[in-house]
């Protein structure tokens, strides 16, 4: 369903499941080679002020996307967050599904690593409701994200050191070619090599 594609492209783009309110510069996930979805004409909900937290937009060329927004967005702010959409009705939010004690656990491990905040908390149990096994999917691919750098190619630990690296220039220079680690131990790294 929709939220499939939408979790795999945040995924690609970011480090949470939810889409920020602010967000304004996600853009739709490129149409699929092989796939033409005929656009269905959408009208506006009667009142585009009422906020909601479950959207389905539409985009030329691709299925509907359900989106999850944390905080709740009205009419004009989910189309701000993707500029691509050509319409967005608001859905009805599922009821409240519980989250399992070990995906709980996951997820406060990767919030304590700072990969997800209050606004995904909030989000998760529609999330759930939406899509459960995307949403574990998903939180289960940023659990591997803690630690990543000591299972990277990049990471050198000389002497007593906790352990530096070869990979990036951006960070902090220590000596000859090491470099600091990240303050998230490589979990938003860019150029993790596993
Ligand atoms: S900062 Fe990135 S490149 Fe460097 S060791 Fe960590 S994950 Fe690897």
């Amino acid at each position: 369903m929709g939220l499939d594609a939408l979790l795999s492209r945040l995924e690609g783009h970011a480090v949470t499941p939810v889409t920020a309110a602010e967000t304004a510069d996600v853009t739709a996930k490129p149409a699929p080679a092989l796939v033409c979805t005929l656009v269905t004409p959408v009208t506006a909900p009667a009142d585009v002020t009422a906020r909601a937290a479950l959207w389905l937009l539409h985009f030329p060329n691709l299925d509907p996307v359900a989106v999850v927004f944390a905080p709740a967005v009205d009419h004009a702010g989910a189309l701000a967050s993707y500029p691509a959409a050509i319409a967005a009705e608001p859905i009805p939010e599922p009821p409240a599904v519980p989250v399992p004690a070990d995906l709980a656990a996951l997820f406060d491990a990767c919030a304590k690593a700072g990969l997800y905040d209050d606004a995904d908390r909030t989000a998760l149990p529609a999330m759930l409701a939406l899509d459960a096994d995307g949403t574990r999917g998903l939180i289960e691919a940023m659990h591997a994200r803690i630690g990543r750098c000591r299972r990277c190619k990049h990471f050198r630990r000389p002497g007593l050191s906790d352990g530096h690296c070869t990979g990036r220039d951006d960070l902090p220079h220590v000596y000859g070619f090491m470099h600091a680690l990240p303050d998230d131990g490589g979990a938003r790294c860019g150029a993790f090599d596993g």
